[in-house]
């Protein structure tokens, strides 16, 4: 029997208005099940729901609030292989990418089962005398969570995280291309000794749900992960009802690769950043930007790198890249090998669809040479496994073409140079710069963001992230005189 899945509003699941199928990108013979889609009033009854449980959530206090998200995070990392399997199955990145997420979204409740209680705030002197002042962190009320696909179940879990832990009630509105990975997720939260309507998955379409949610007086801050076009919209929508924004976009993350690097490892991280999650990250090296003198080493060794890499069905032993998530971004991705070829970019390996055993939506990792920094390819965020090598004469010429980009999320240099690591960590316009690192791969307990057109708003993870999900206040207390 198919398996069906419904709405979690209010405390209970419930069926939607209507269902879409939901199938494996590695094989699409394979149906994961049914998934609920929310009607209009069903998104209306979580946020009423959700805007009734709040108070009782902060009310209950730090112990309650630590020991349940303590709980979630334990669960998730106990049935990290389980429940990767379903990541791997549904969005198709390889089995031990999916165990791996599955494992950090529990780290990002156990984080802040901790956070909970180190929500302290100040005291200060007033310049009036016999008056005393304290600043405290409460809880901004119902916050909207908007996520994406690609990581379906680590994206969320950094936003449900501090939105609970900070005495936030949520409604959720995942990607329908994921819906299973969100039901596993919400399947853990709602056995939590929570109030009735505190947590509330809504999945539906984003332009039909999505857009109702986020032009909805109802919610007091909306957090979204996702591309450019859509995160615009709900930028100017929120303003409309003034209601808090976080924003986290895509970019063009630069790598630079110096006449001083150590060349082997260079290859390995730009392959490992570039073509890892099948290139479908945020934080993806996307433009190789490397010094001419050891540009020709570096593109041959890069393409067979690329040409080894075993593409297949996620679950497979031996995978190292999945399928493209859906049949329309396989086809997105073919669109730009052609517009990179027309541009007059050379393709070294790939960009081709691949057969496999089982019908997907496979593609050959594809690295592009000879490109410049003004085509389209290397402006336009493509979250595929395509990457493109530009040349560069010297370390400045590098770093001014690297931050030649509306986008500003990560950037990585390879070098042996004290100097210019230095130099680059310091002049480098993004939320997150590497060293003799990948520009893909961030640790759970420290910020995360970008500048420019990549984020909107404070950063999301540690301790940063009260910052979107609390509201300060500032009392003052005159206490007078004892009687
Ligand atoms: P979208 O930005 O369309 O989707 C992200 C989330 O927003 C999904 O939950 C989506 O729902 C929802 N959404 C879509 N339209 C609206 C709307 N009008 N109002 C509110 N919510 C909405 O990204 P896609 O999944 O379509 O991917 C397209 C491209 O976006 C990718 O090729 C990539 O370039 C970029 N992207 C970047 C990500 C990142 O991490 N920076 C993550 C994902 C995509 P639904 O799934 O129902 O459409």
């Amino acid at each position: 029997m198919v398996q069906q899945t419904g709405l979690f509003i209010d405390g209970r699941w419930q069926d939607g208005a209507s269902r879409i199928e939901n199938r494996n990108p590695s094989d699409v013979s394979d149906l994961i099940g049914l998934y609920a889609q929310a009607g209009a009033d069903q998104l209306d009854e979580a946020l009423a729901a959700a805007r009734r449980a709040q108070p009782a959530w902060w009310a209950a206090g730090i112990q309650k609030r630590h020991d349940v998200l303590m709980a979630i995070g334990t669960e998730m990392m106990a049935r990290a292989e389980e429940i990767g399997r379903l990541v791997a199955r549904e969005e198709g990145k390889p089995l031990a990418e999916g165990k791996g997420e599955v494992y950090r979204a529990g780290q990002f409740f156990t984080y802040f089962a901790a956070e909970v209680l180190r929500n302290q705030g100040d005291l200060a002197e007033s310049v009036r005398p016999g008056i005393e002042i304290d600043v405290r962190r409460e809880p901004v009320g119902v916050v909207a969570i908007i996520s994406p696909w690609n990581f379906p179940v680590a994206t969320p879990a950094w936003k449900i995280a501090p939105a609970l832990a900070f005495g936030n009630a949520v409604v959720w509105k995942p990607a329908n291309v994921t819906p299973a990975s969100a039901a596993a997720l919400t399947e853990i939260i709602a056995r939590q000794d929570i109030p009735a309507g505190l947590f509330n998955l809504v999945t539906g379409s984003g332009r039909e749900i999505g857009q109702r949610l986020i032009e909805s007086a109802g919610v007091d801050a909306i957090s979204f992960t996702g591309s450019v076009p859509v995160g615009r919209g709900i930028a100017a929508a929120a303003i409309r009802n003034m209601t808090r924004v976080q924003l986290e976009m895509g970019s063009k993350n630069p790598f630079l690769v110096m006449d001083d690097a150590d060349l082997d490892l260079a290859v390995a991280h730009a392959a490992n950043a570039a073509f890892g999650g099948t290139g479908q990250k945020c934080t993806a090296a996307s433009r190789l930007i490397v010094h001419a003198a050891v540009h020709d080493a570096f593109v041959e060794k890069l393409a067979a790198a690329a040409q080894a890499l075993r593409v297949g069905h996620a679950l497979e032993a031996g995978t190292q890249i999945g399928p493209v998530v859906s049949a329309d971004q396989l086809r997105q991705n073919l669109d730009y090998i052609a517009i990179g070829r027309d541009e007059g970019a050379e393709l070294v390996c790939g960009g081709t669809r691949l057969e496999r055993p089982t019908e997907g939506h496979y593609m050959a990792p594809a690295v592009f040479a000879g490109t410049r920094n003004d085509m389209r390819i290397n402006r336009e965020e493509m979250f595929a496994p395509i990457t493109c090598v530009i040349r560069a004469g010297s370390y400045d010429e590098a770093l001014a073409i690297a931050n030649d980009s509306p986008f500003g999320l990560t950037g990585g240099i390879m070098t042996r140079s004290l100097a210019r690591a230095s130099h680059f960590r310091a002049n480098m316009r993004a939320g997150c710069v590497m060293v003799n690192l990948p520009t893909a791969g961030t640790d759970y307990h420290v910020p995360f963001g970008g500048r420019g057109a990549s984020s909107f708003g404070p950063r999301e993870q540690g301790r940063y992230a009260a910052e979107f999900y609390t509201t300060v206040k500032t009392a003052y207390v005159a206490a007078g005189a004892p009687a």
